[in-house]
């Protein structure tokens, strides 16, 4: 599962974080994903609670912040967040062609003790 291997990947960042902070405990995650990155943050969530059992990271929170993709309109040159892939332009109804950012998947903030 592709979001098994994003979990591993978290806990691998988040306990090499927390060896060099020398830290005891890792309190919580906070992970950027964009809405474009194609993961589906129930599936990924769920993936890190097996992936956190028997670590460190074993009693770690983790949250999301969404972040959207931009969104512009070449129709009518309006710029606007889009928090998914097919989206009409808010402004003149058109079909939106071109969307540019929105697939960022990291961890952004680690909390650790
Ligand atoms: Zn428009």
């Amino acid at each position: 599962m592709h979001e098994m291997s994003i979990a591993l990947n978290i806990i691998d960042i988040v306990l090499e974080a927390a060896k060099q902070e020398h830290a005891e405990r890792i309190n919580s995650i906070e992970m950027e994903i964009g809405a474009l990155a194609g993961v589906i943050p129930e599936a990924l969530s769920f993936c890190f609670t097996e992936a956190q059992k028997n670590t460190p990271a074993a009693q770690a929170q983790i949250n999301f912040k969404f972040t959207p993709a931009e969104a512009f309109c070449p129709a009518c040159e309006h710029r606007f967040p889009a928090y998914e892939r097919a989206v009409l332009c808010p402004k003149c109804g058109d079909m939106v062609v071109q969307l540019s950012g929105g697939t960022a998947l990291k961890v952004k903030k680690i909390n650790i003790d």
